[in-house]
């Protein structure tokens, strides 16, 4: 079984304002899965919903975000449960300790009034209540020199050390639990060209080290070039092709893909860059059927009225396109009903 198991996970915003509903569909009927041990990149435009998926996968649900239907099944250590259905306190103990999360934004996770070292001490005593208070400094201490970072950083205020250095304690606060598995939203936006590449040897140091799970949530597709094995693409609120790195750098199947793929900039190649043709659609207000037939060049008659089903192409490689198979995607009207009541 794998590590992490995604069924059919559809959560939306959902507002309300002068008696109008409008639901956002960030992230719609997902599914899909992450083995042990492996770096898998997720990718797709700014406002795909790449970080609302993070979000539901590690249980911060917060209204008006609502899971509308689906499980996010963990299976690891013996242990097997459906995250969405966890008590407060179990969940508690499996964030941080299991699943570990590395934000968009370092400041969003260290205390700016409080010194590095007391936020670590606070992680640290939540999960190991028993450890005594010498055992917390060597983990902390010991932690911090194996990533190569000053020790001097937990004595200094977040607001005290530069945007690098914030992002690279951030890492280190989020895998101090040894963590089974990682998600990080970002982790290199806003940071130039060299501390990304720090931040980027980090995390794979991490994983050597750790053998944890990692999915690196990004738009830049340098960083999943860099870091992961396995690439998912999401568009408009979907997963539309997951591949191993190579195939899809080199052979990407769905027609977003090969836009995507199509536009990075390549050394010695002049030609002209193509992206696709329009505009990504708002996840308000998504087309029906395949959400990318507005701008896709193969778009048929079926690819308006049904969407693709995600289907096995070839072993490790998935994709949701009517030019690979005729499946269609279930589960539309089960969402709308419970939305409805
Ligand atoms: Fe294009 Fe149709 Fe495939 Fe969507 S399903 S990507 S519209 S060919």
């Amino acid at each position: 079984m794998s590590l992490l198991e995604v069924e059919n996970l559809s959560a939306y915003y959902i507002t309300h304002a002068y008696g109008v509903q409008r639901d956002v569909r960030a992230v719609d009927n997902i599914t899909f899965s992450m083995e042990e041990n492996e770096i898998v990149g997720l990718a797709g435009e700014s406002g795909c919903g790449k970080s609302t998926l993070i979000k539901v996968l590690l249980a911060i649900i917060k209204p008006p975000l609502r899971v509308l239907s689906g499980q996010v099944n963990y299976s690891y250590d013996g242990k097997k449960f459906n995250l969405l259905t966890l008590e407060r306190e179990q969940l508690r103990k499996v964030q941080w300790e299991d699943i570990s999360y590395i934000p968009q934004g370092s400041m969003s996770t260290l205390n700016p009034v409080r010194k590095i070292r007391k936020t670590f001490e606070d992680v640290i005593k939540a999960h190991k209540k028993s450890e005594s208070r010498e055992e917390y400094e060597r983990l902390m201490e010991e932690h911090i020199k194996y990533l190569g970072l000053p020790l001097e950083v937990l004595d200094s205020y977040p607001h005290q050390l530069s945007g690098g250095m914030r992002q690279r304690t951030t890492i280190a606060l989020a895998t101090i639990l040894k963590p089974k598995i990682i998600f990080a939203d970002e982790p290199t936006t806003a940071l130039d060209v060299v501390v990304q590449r720090g931040v980027i040897q980090m995390l794979k140091q991490l994983h050597e080290e750790q053998k944890n799970t990692m999915l690196i949530v990004t738009h830049d597709m340098a960083v999943h070039a860099n870091v992961a094995e396995k690439i998912a693409i999401m568009y408009a609120g979907k997963i539309v092709e997951i591949a191993e790195k190579k195939e899809l750098f080199t052979a990407p199947k769905h027609p977003y893909s090969q836009f995507l793929i199509q536009s990075l900039p390549r050394i010695g190649d002049k030609r002209r860059r193509t992206s696709a043709p329009g505009n990504p659609p708002s996840l308000a207000d998504p087309p029906p059927g395949c959400r990318f037939h507005p701008r896709c060049p193969y778009v048929k008659d079926v690819c308006k009225r049904h969407i693709p089903k995600l289907i096995e192409y070839e072993e490790s490689h998935n994709i949701a396109c009517f030019l690979y198979s005729s499946e269609i995607e279930e589960g539309e009207e089960i969402v709308q009903e419970i939305i409805r009541s």
